[in-house]
């Protein structure tokens, strides 16, 4: 089999790059015919070509080998079938979301038509086992409707915190009652859902919260406020982070979850947060005041809740590591194609050299990233993905985002600063990624515990 990374073109040599192309638009046909390339480059003396011994095997290409790094059909953690899911993923995107989103933009939220859309389109819970009502996909596939969010530029979607984090605090540790009454639901799109966690004074540091629920007979009662809530507005189900024992020996052995219903008594939602970016994603303050909870709305055991919520967190960082990879890939694209075609002093950007070495360095930046990512995601499917490799990813992913954001930017020059330009709202919206999810220096806090742990 033909390795197209052993390719190798020692000094920028034009014509033999086009020929190579022209020989073979898409990669994954230059494998098949190994044997005709052999014939075929055999004339290119500035090409040297390596090949292993398995003539027959495929490989499917990276997207650094690729037209595009937004192609269908690359990385080898992916099958025929991923690519069939995606294209229709991609349809989604392309005619139910792009189409609106200036609009929802505006409107500081999306559409209640698109979540009931998506459940309709089997986008919601993909990865949710069967069993539990989901549609029993592997994560990968959940990773491909985050990835196609990123590339259809669509930041406002809160899909992946309903169906990826919520979603599994409700399988994992909710009661077959809990179950029975959400999945459904939140399956078809009629019950958007939330996770509350940081509050005003309390955000890293989560053992600081004073939300409490105190009991009264059965029930709970639950006061207190959070902030910056990701689909709090809209939401219809928060799962709602409070202490239940005030005497532990340490707040974090003394947090529970609760399920609260949007339409309980004492349960306010605050105005849309104004965002600097995300703008079409609804980010909310949350208040309750006596709101009156029944015994079955704590979600797994009481005081157990600081203990999920460790649990939870490396899916939630790879979560920002998919967003982050792909939106870098969705940005490099638009650059690419934009000093393509914008012309100045005669040439277009793109035959400057300047421009041609910072298109490499990104070009690099990202292929390294994605290579980690995917290590990731092969780790996370196979329940083998750690707290410390996850936060290595979520610092390093989501400030190489930004690096390429600003990078990207400078490239559209006054253009890029406009908002009819993609990469204005990708600029935007990239600044949150190293502080939601544990901020940047929390995750810092955390791979250095495991570097110097005994
Ligand atoms: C758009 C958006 C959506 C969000 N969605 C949700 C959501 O759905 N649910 C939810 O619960 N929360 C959500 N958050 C909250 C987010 O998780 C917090 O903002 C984040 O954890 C940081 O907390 P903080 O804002 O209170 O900052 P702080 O904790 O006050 O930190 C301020 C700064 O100090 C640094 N810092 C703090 N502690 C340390 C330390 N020990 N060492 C070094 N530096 C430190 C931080 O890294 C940060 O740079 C969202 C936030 C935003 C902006």
């Amino acid at each position: 089999m033909l390795c197209l990374s052993d390719i190798y073109i020692p000094s920028c040599n034009m014509a033999a790059l086009k020929y190579l192309k022209g020989f073979g638009k898409n990669f994954i046909s230059i494998q098949r015919s190994a044997t005709n390339l052999k014939r075929n480059v055999a004339s290119l003396n500035t090409v040297q070509l390596r090949f292993n011994s398995s003539a027959s095997e495929e490989t499917r290409p990276e997207p650094c080998q690729s037209d595009s790094m937004l192609d269908i059909g690359t990385r080898r953690i992916f099958s025929e079938e991923h690519d069939m899911f995606r294209r229709s993923v991609r349809k989604f995107f392309q005619e139910r979301v792009v189409p609106f989103h200036t609009q929802w933009e505006k409107d500081g939220q999306v559409s209640r038509e698109v979540w009931q859309q998506a459940g309709e389109q089997g986008l919601l819970g993909i990865s949710t086992p069967t069993e539990f009502g989901g549609l029993g996909g592997d994560f990968l596939s959940s990773a491909i409707a985050l990835e196609e969010q990123g590339y259809a530029n669509a930041s406002g979607l809160g899909f992946s915190l309903h169906s990826d984090i919520v979603m599994p605090y409700l399988w994992r540790y909710g009661s077959k009652e809990q179950i029975e009454k959400y999945m459904p639901i939140m399956m078809n799109g009629t019950c958007i859902t939330a996770i509350a966690m940081t509050e005003p004074s309390a955000g890293s540091d989560l053992q600081g919260i004073k939300t409490k629920a105190v009991k009264d007979g059965d029930d709970w009662i639950l006061n207190g406020s959070k902030v910056f809530i990701t689909n709090g507005y809209m939401c219809d189900m928060c799962v709602v982070v409070a202490i239940t024992d005030g005497t532990a020996k340490s707040t974090s052995h003394g947090i529970s979850l609760f399920l609260v219903d949007a339409d309980k008594p004492g349960f306010k939602k605050g105005k849309k947060l104004n965002k600097i970016g995300a703008k079409a994603q609804d980010t909310a303050e949350l208040f309750f005041e006596d709101v009156r909870l029944p015994s079955s709305a704590l979600l797994g055991k009481e005081n157990h809740g600081f203990y999920y919520l460790m649990q939870e967190l490396p899916r939630e960082r790879l979560l920002i590591i998919i967003y982050a990879q792909a939106q870098a890939e969705f940005m490099f694209e638009e650059t690419r194609k934009y000093v393509k075609e914008r012309k100045a002093f005669g040439k277009t950007l793109s035959n400057l050299q300047t421009i041609q070495h910072k298109l490499a360095e990104m070009k690099s930046e990202i292929a390294v990233g994605r290579a980690f990512t995917d290590m990731c995601l092969d780790l996370y499917n196979k329940g083998e993905l750690d707290s410390s490799t996850a936060s290595i990813g979520k610092y390093w992913l989501s400030e190489m985002q930004n690096r390429i954001a600003t990078q990207c930017l400078q490239l559209h020059g006054g253009w890029g600063y406009m908002m009819e330009y993609p990469i204005a709202r990708s600029f935007l919206d990239a600044r949150v990624q190293p502080i939601y999810g544990g901020a940047n220096e929390i995750m810092k806090e955390l791979i250095a515990r495991q570097i110097i742990m005994d």
